[in-house]
Formats: structure tokens, C-alpha cells, sequence
């Protein structure tokens, strides 16, 4: 059986209850490279055969798939964040299918959901924005025409860019031709959650500027939008004026009197 499990942003106490029991009990564990933190490695039981798949083929990862089910093994796939945000997961599924080898998907707490817990930022601001984008600038992978940054930046909803520290000038332009005011709230996060993390915090203006000042140009997020920003509308949901399902209006309930 294999298992494609989400490592979580970088902490170690970030991975998934379900997530941590399976490092611990797996045969074999194949983690992708600098991303993953090693911490989580120490899980895993003193013979579990380790392998990082930053050197290695899909074919070579498959063939470690192929391996370990022929011995009845249990492996591990462990995956920086969430697998289904920019994992390459879909591939190695398919191969798997047309093995018959069978797996399961354990989700695992996103870059995005560390970097803005790291900011206490929250996307959905009420009067401010109730979608988030989250997108790249591309790179050796290309971005499909009709999602350049400048078409979904134009929608002026929350951003958050991917894999594109490195090209925040570029970044910037395509924000600012999307039509964001210069001064739109902007944040680099570098290593959200990891002991290492570093904020900078700035405009969409200051995009190239900010990632200098930040020295580093992976592991980093781009957030834009006004999100970030300190006027919002307060929600519907805790409105002592809106009485909803849960809520009558009347008094605070202690949850072990129901
Ligand atoms: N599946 C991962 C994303 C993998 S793509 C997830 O759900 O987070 C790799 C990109 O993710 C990096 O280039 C960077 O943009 C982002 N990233 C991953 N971990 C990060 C972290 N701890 N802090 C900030 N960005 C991170």
C-alpha cells in the first residue's frame, strides 16, 4: 500500500495525527528533497528504507512503489504541504493505477494556511474579499494563457503565488497591469512555520524590493490583496444583531451542559 501523505508547511508538529502514525509504522519513505523538514524523518521506525525523490526519476519513484508492494511493505510518499498543491502527485497516481498497486491521499496543512496564520491573516476579509487565487508565475512548468497573473490579479481578489519569489519583479508588473493600486498590501512569507521563517511585509509596488530585502528566493510565498490591510466589515456569523441555527439570541451555553 502506498501512501501519499502531506508533511504540513515545515513544523514538524504540523503533519496530520493520520499523517505521523504512518511515518512511523512505513517499511519505506520517499520524501521530496529540501522541502519536507528532516524532522519528520526522525518518525520513521531505524530500518525504514529512506530515499529523497529530489535525485531520483518518476520511473526510479515507481520502481521503489513496485519494490516495496512486491514485499508487502508499507510506503510512505511524503509531500511538502498539501499533495494536491503543486505535488506532482497525479502522475505517480496513474502509475499506480496501471499497476493495480493500491494507495490513499492524506492531506496535509498548506504553505498558504502556514503563511497566513504566520501573518494572522485571514483571506476571506468581509467587504474586502471571498475568494482566494492561488496561482504561480511560470517557470520551467508554463501557466496556461487565459490564467496569467495579470488576467486573475484583475479580479482583486486574495493572492496567494506560488513557486514565483524569484521572479517577484515579474510578479509585480503583471499585478500592477492587472490594475492593483501600487499600494495594495503585499507580504513575502519565507519558510512559514519553520524556526527559520522570515516575514516581509510591504506593497505590491515594493514586490522587488521586498524580496531582496528578504535574501531568499524558495520557500517563499507572494500574498497580495487587501487582506492584508486593516479595514474590513465584521462578520455575520458572531452578529449578536443575525440569529442563526446555533444561535437563538439567547445566553452563552457551556458546551458539557447539552
Ligand atoms: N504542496 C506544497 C507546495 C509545493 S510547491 C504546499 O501545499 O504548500 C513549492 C512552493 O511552495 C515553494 O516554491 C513556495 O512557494 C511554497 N512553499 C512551500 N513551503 C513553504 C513554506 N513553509 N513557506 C512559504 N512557502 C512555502
Amino acid at each position: 500500500m502506498i501512501y501519499f501523505v502531506g508533511a504540513g508547511p515545515g513544523a514538524a508538529d504540523l503533519i496530520t495525527v493520520r499523517g505521523k502514525g504512518l511515518i512511523e509504522h512505513c517499511n519505506q519513505l520517499i520524501y521530496a528533497g529540501s522541502l519536507v523538514n528532516p524532522a519528520l524523518l526522525d518518525f520513521a521506525k531505524k530500518d525504514c528504507e529512506i530515499f529523497n525523490s529530489a535525485s531520483m526519476t518518476l520511473e526510479e519513484i515507481t520502481g521503489r512503489f513496485v519494490y516495496g508492494e512486491e514485499r508487502g511493505w508499507l510506503t510512505v510518499r511524503l509531500h511538502t504541504g498539501d499533495p494536491s498543491i503543486y505535488g506532482a502527485i497525479r502522475e505517480q497516481i496513474d502509475r499506480l493505477v496501471s499497476l493495480s498497486i493500491p494507495f490513499q491521499v492524506v492531506p496535509g496543512v498548506s504553505s498558504f494556511c502556514g503563511a497566513a496564520a504566520a501573518l494572522n491573516a485571514e483571506y476571506t476579509l468581509p467587504g474586502v474579499s471571498q475568494t482566494l487565487i492561488i496561482s504561480r508565475a511560470p517557470g520551467k512548468t508554463t501557466v496556461p494563457p487565459r490564467e496569467d497573473l495579470a488576467a486573475l490579479a484583475a479580479h482583486g481578489a486574495s493572492m496567494a503565488i506560488f513557486l514565483s519569489a524569484a521572479l517577484a519583479g515579474e510578479v509585480r508588473q503583471k499585478l500592477l497591469d492587472a490594475g492593483l493600486p501600487p499600494e495594495t498590501p503585499a507580504a513575502l512569507v519565507y519558510k512559514a512555520t519553520w524556526p527559520e521563517q522570515k516575514i516581509v511585509r510591504g506593497t505590491v509596488g515594493e514586490l522587488e524590493a521586498m524580496q531582496r530585502e528578504l535574501g531568499a528566493d524558495r520557500t517563499a510565498l507572494i500574498l497580495a490583496g487587501g487582506f492584508l490591510a486593516d479595514d474590513y466589515e465584521r462578520s455575520k456569523l458572531y452578529d449578536p444583531d443575525f440569529s442563526h441555527g446555533f444561535r437563538g439570541g439567547g445566553g452563552l451555553t457551556l458546551f458539557n451542559e447539552h
